[in-house]
């Protein structure tokens, strides 16, 4: 029996089970300043910036982290969702795994790293392996992507998952999984490099590379960016009597709705001033931020490392990597919305971390494993 099958049984404990709201919320140690939480299929929520959601995780099939076609009033997905599942730097804990957080945007899903053992941490976060299309990971973070790729083959998970990353990173992927698991022509895998510029443009949003410096590797971090949009006033739509359900919908697409009485709404009677897309920068392993910036800058939320303290720094700069301090000074100075600690070492709890950093930039917090979250553009709100 492979493993749809018995999760259609109800045998057993499968990764392509069914995910509930108590299982999928998680909370780190600060509370959360985001507009949007994942809450339970079908329960309707309104957001603070006056929206109804309803934001399905049910994914029986796994093909979906959050399902999100339906999860707003107006018909329209602007935020990207955040699974954290591996937050470790080099050395696992009990209760950290090796890097690894998935990002979502609508049913496009892609692993930001694969370090070793994230097969398992999918599985345990509930998230299934359809629509794991695409992996971008960071040159050191490479090793689960063998394990991932054979449990990929024996239960047939269909598709072929795509390996984005640098040509360096890709050359080392390239020997380790041709050793492992078999040439790209067979393994079931597709190496794609990439330079700095355009991963992936798709309707209503991008994906972007930057170059991060990290020991002389060509390493890179990741932009994912929503195009701007024209929100609608709700006291105009309240005003003029448009009904809250498709007909919103539809102007909030930019169509023209025609009403019970036969009143003509044109989209420019009810649309706001345009706003910027929700931004979310994902950065690995680096060792300075002035060359981040720009790169990142205004992004909604950040995740980055925070691999050392202030009292090491000299161990993060003879490491190649950031101290907690440096990463809120990069988010200060990049104007970022939230700041989102990763690549924790176990040299230190996360309350120091936590306490270093918002010294700095206030709005912080130090991720876990399986902590969820969904980021949206900060000026994304109805008003007249
Ligand atoms: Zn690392």
């Amino acid at each position: 029996m492979d493993a749809r099958a018995a999760s259609r049984s109800g045998r057993g404990q499968s990764p392509f089970s069914a995910l509930t709201a108590e299982k999928t919320l998680h909370t780190t140690s600060k509370a959360t300043p985001l507009q949007y939480t994942s809450h339970p299929p079908g329960a309707p929520r309104r957001t603070s910036n006056g929206y109804t959601c309803w934001q399905s995780i049910s994914s029986p099939d796994g093909v979906g982290l959050a399902s999100i076609a339906n999860c707003a009033e107006f018909g329209r997905a602007p935020l990207f969702d955040l699974v954290f599942l591996g937050t470790a730097a080099a050395v696992p804990s009990a209760e950290r795994g090796l890097p690894a957080v998935l990002v979502a945007r609508g049913p496009s899903r892609f692993l930001i790293d694969c370090g070793e053992g994230t097969q398992r941490q999918l599985m345990r976060a509930g998230l299934g392996f359809r629509g794991l299309a695409h992996v971008l990971p960071h040159l050191d973070h490479v090793l689960g992507l063998a394990g991932l790729l054979a449990t990929f083959a024996l239960y047939r998970v269909e598709g072929t998952m795509e390996i984005v990353g640098s040509e360096e990173t890709l050359g080392f992927v390239r020997r380790y999984l041709a050793d492992t698991i078999g040439p790209e022509s067979d393994g079931g895998y597709r190496l794609r490099a990439i330079s700095p510029g355009p991963v992936l443009v798709r309707q209503g949003w991008r994906l972007d590379a930057f170059a991060v410096a990290h020991r002389g590797t060509e390493s890179l971090g990741y932009r994912f960016q929503d195009e701007p949009r024209h929100p609608l006033l709700s006291e105009r739509l309240d005003a003029l009597g448009v009904p809250a359900g498709p007909e919103r919908a539809l102007l909030a697409q930019g169509r023209s709705v025609v009403l019970a009485d036969g009143r003509d709404i044109v989209p420019e009677m009810v649309h706001g001033a345009p706003v910027a897309g929700a931004a979310l920068a994902i950065v690995g392993d680096t060792e300075e931020i002035a060359g981040l910036v720009e790169p990142v800058r205004g992004a909604d939320a950040l995740v980055i490392e925070a691999t050392f303290l202030e009292r090491d720094a000299a161990l993060a700069r003879a490491r190649g990597h950031l101290t907690a301090a440096d990463a809120a000074r990069l988010a200060r100075d990049a104007e970022i919305g939230e700041l989102l600690l990763t690549h924790i070492s176990g040299r230190y709890s996360p309350e120091e971390i936590l306490t270093e950093a918002a010294r700095h930039f206030a709005n912080v917090r130090v991720v876990a494993d399986f902590g969820r979250m969904s980021v949206r553009a900060r000026g994304d709100v109805v008003s007249s």
